[in-house]
């Protein structure tokens, strides 16, 4: 079938909307016709060309929601009309990963999915007769997609779209690594770096747990004042005090739960440091440019601080997603206050220099029916 789609063909240029060929699904695959995608960071740091490991020409787009228009031979959880949230991070359920129960990271299908070709090395898109590649195994800067069943989370279908597709990514991977991943304590103290959506997740998630403190370290007054809006307790302004600045805050020792949401490594280095000697836990969320360290001095993990991070927050897709949509009907994840612009496929561009001017939190695109 032809659809439109917001083609990268060249790094560092604006994507080009174009009519492209998308093949039918086969075994194991879904075609989802897309109602809503947020433009998220990952899409634009592609697409300028900074990512080592990015591809093209590809069709970027990561944080859809749909509904399903076909299904290919032998899928089981999905049939057509079902709602869903698209996964760059799969859950299979039978891999080792996915046994454990320990973490998020599917091995099912991650070789084919970082070449940009679905499970069976190949692409059902193409471009002029032309291989078009599927950036994160989503490719939803468009008006269909096909998928890995193993990729899709069925939702409530009465939850608004618009709200759901930005679980697929960034609001997803800071509310689960609060509830999910760190499983923030009631009455504990708790502070995040960097108030853009994942940050505010964290903040929405350690408050659902009940987290008594919640601290958001942002530059930005109009950030900060969003975050404690929906629910941070207190705002810093950070710099390169801001470890002082939390331990003045906090009887001196720091605070029992850290998040960083930023990608900056020197500001990851601050979480740790301003996560408690003897039981902090500091989770990085935010993606770092390839290459750079993160410098930690021994003692803070010899006195009793651990680090992990959480790529999706640590959300297993397949089982969290759904529960998550479910929080948003209780009214409880205020998904909707996180979009700030709505663009047509079309104005995918200003959807990126909205982002590169730090305007507003999150811009959705919604496809015409
Ligand atoms: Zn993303
Ligand atoms: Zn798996």
């Amino acid at each position: 079938m032809k659809i439109r789609a917001a083609v990268l063909v060249e790094f560092g240029k604006p994507l080009s909307i174009e009519e492209v060929e998308l093949d039918p699904p086969k075994t194991g695959e879904v075609l989802v016709k897309l109602e809503a995608c947020g433009v998220c960071h990952t899409d634009l740091y592609t697409a300028s060309g900074a990512d080592p490991s990015g591809y093209s020409p590809c069709v970027l787009g990561h944080e859809g929601a749909g509904v399903v228009a076909e299904v290919g031979p032998g899928v089981k959880s999905l049939a057509v009309g079902d709602r869903v949230v698209t996964l760059f991070s799969p859950e299979c359920g039978e891999c080792i990963h996915c046994k454990s129960g320990k973490t998020n990271i599917c091995l099912a299908i991650r070789e084919q999915q970082n070449l940009g070709r679905l499970p069976d090395g190949t692409t059902r898109l193409r471009r002029n007769g032309e291989e078009l590649r599927h950036f994160m195994g989503t490719s939803t800067f468009a008006e269909y997609t096909v998928m890995p069943e193993i990729a899709l989370a069925k939702v409530n279908p009465a939850a608004n779209p618009e709200a759901t597709c930005l679980l697929a990514c960034g609001a997803t991977t800071g509310i689960a690594a609060a509830l999910y991943k760190a499983e923030v304590e009631p009455g504990s103290t708790v502070v995040v770096f960097g108030a853009g959506l994942v940050g505010l997740g964290a903040v929405v998630g350690a408050k659902l747990r009940g987290a008594e403190h919640i601290w958001i370290v942002d530059p930005s007054k109009e950030r900060r004042d969003f975050a404690c809006r929906v629910g941070a307790t207190d705002a810093l302004e950070g710099g390169d005090d801001a470890v002082q600045q939390i331990l003045d805050r906090t009887d001196g020792f720091g605070a029992d739960y850290t998040f960083e949401a930023t990608g900056l490594v020197h500001v990851m280095g601050q979480a740790v440091e301003a996560a408690r000697m003897g039981w902090g836990l500091c989770t990085v969320l935010g993606v770092a440019g390839k290459g750079q360290k993160l410098e930690i001095i021994p003692r803070y993990l010899i006195t009793g601080r651990r680090v992990q991070g959480g790529s999706f927050g640590g959300a297993r897709g397949r089982t969290h997603v759904p529960k998550l949509v479910d929080l948003y009907l209780e009214g409880k994840l205020p998904l909707d206050e996180f979009i700030s612009h709505r663009r047509p496929l079309e104005a995918v561009n200003d959807g990126f220099e909205l982002m590169e001017r730090h305007d507003g939190i999150r811009t959705v695109l919604s496809f015409d029916s």
